[in-house]
């Protein structure tokens, strides 16, 4: 069945926290004007033009992001899914969400539980690694997400874990991926903490391959906690594709809406020199099969002079354009040592089977 994803910004940028690495509250710097809350009519247009996208049943996911989604408060939610249930006939509908944490309560719960929600809990690691970076008015975070944590655990309410690997993080995957398994976590995916659009620290290559490095050989004396990069990694080296965006080094179309109805290729480019058009104007097909998405998909990406003659370029291609410059700089690759490193503790693991 053909699925579309939608990526939705229900609030825009807005957040309670103020984790000092926010990428998206980077990117808003280069828009003019954001709205700061999606109003009903950018919400219906969505819904009417995303089941209108396709005659015959597709797969349709409402992804809701931010910012914090859930400051938009529960009654929008309650609303957008009243009125794609008063519309839809045909598709199968899925609903997902990327929160903090900090505002679930019980009524979220039953939201969640009622429609099947897969929520996203973003959770940089232990506390001393989250506290570092996720804060709330200056206060520590940690325990109020693990609270919320533990709320979803006791509802069954299906979820992953979304972690942030910065500097300060990579001193301490071992732990962990310890912690994580004791918490009985299933799903996780790390992303490295990014340099600003303009210029900047973010995670550094070596860095980069220091915490994937350990969190490896932690992972495999017992693979109880699922973690995204290592799963993907598996299938490349096994000849296999089942990739998230920019693994094999190209983009492809995400569909992201903003507040005011406008679209973007990508919540790392939501820049005004990418808009692909607004959902109150234009249908998905006009937005996803335009110049600028053309633009977008085929503009010049940096490489390192390690990629030239990489063993592993063609299940690389040097990576997300957005991503890579925390796996190389010009003349070393952490993510080309890692898989390496994990190339050959899977050559010895098969040679001993
Ligand atoms: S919780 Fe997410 S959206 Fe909010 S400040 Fe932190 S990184 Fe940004
Ligand atoms: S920048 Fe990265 S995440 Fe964004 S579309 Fe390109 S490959 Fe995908
Ligand atoms: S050097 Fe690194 S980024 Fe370049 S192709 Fe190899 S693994 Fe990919």
């Amino acid at each position: 069945m053909e699925k579309i994803t939608v990526l939705i910004k229900p609030v825009s940028f807005v957040c309670n926290m103020q984790c000092d690495y926010c990428f998206y509250k980077d990117v808003i710097k280069y828009r003019t004007n954001p709205v700061k809350k999606m109003n009903k009519n950018v919400y219906l247009s969505i819904i009417k033009k995303t089941l209108n996208h396709c005659e015959t049943p597709i797969e349709i996911e409402y992804c809701f992001q931010g910012g914090e989604p859930l400051l938009a408060g529960i009654e929008f939610y309650k609303d957008f899914i009243d009125e794609v249930n008063l519309r839809n006939t045909v598709h199968m509908i899925k609903y997902s969400i990327q929160t903090n944490g900090t505002l679930i309560d019980n009524q979220w719960i039953d939201l969640f539980k009622q429609y099947h929600f897969l929520v996203g809990i973003s959770l940089d690691g232990i506390q001393i690694t989250h506290d570092f970076h996720r804060r709330i008015k200056g206060e520590e975070s940690f325990h109020k997400v693990i609270v919320a944590i533990n709320l979803l655990k006791h509802n069954n309410i299906d979820f992953n874990i979304l972690s942030v690997i910065t500097s300060h993080m990579s001193m301490y995957a071992k732990d962990i991926y310890r912690f994580y398994k004791d918490m009985n976590f299933k799903y996780t995916q790390f992303i490295p903490c990014l340099p600003p659009l303009g210029g900047g620290v973010g995670l550094k290559p070596k860095e980069f391959f220091r915490f994937y490095r350990e969190l490896y050989d932690e992972y495999r004396k017992d693979q109880q906690v699922h973690i995204s990069l290592f799963d993907q990694i598996h299938y490349l080296l096994n000849g296999q594709i089942d990739c998230s965006c920019g693994m094999l080094g190209y983009c492809s179309i995400q569909i992201v809406i903003e507040t005011d109805g406008s679209i973007y290729p990508c919540d790392f480019y939501a820049l005004r020199k990418y808009c692909l058009g607004n959902i109150l104007h234009h249908s998905l097909k006009e937005c996803i099969t335009n110049k600028i998405a053309y633009i977008f998909l085929r503009e010049e990406k940096e490489y390192s002079y390690v990629c030239d003659d990489c063993e592993f370029y063609s299940i690389c291609q040097g990576n997300c354009k957005r991503q890579n410059v925390c796996m190389f700089d010009e003349y070393y690759c952490g993510y080309k040592e890692l898989l390496k490193y994990i190339k050959n503790k899977e050559d010895k693991h098969n040679e001993n089977i």
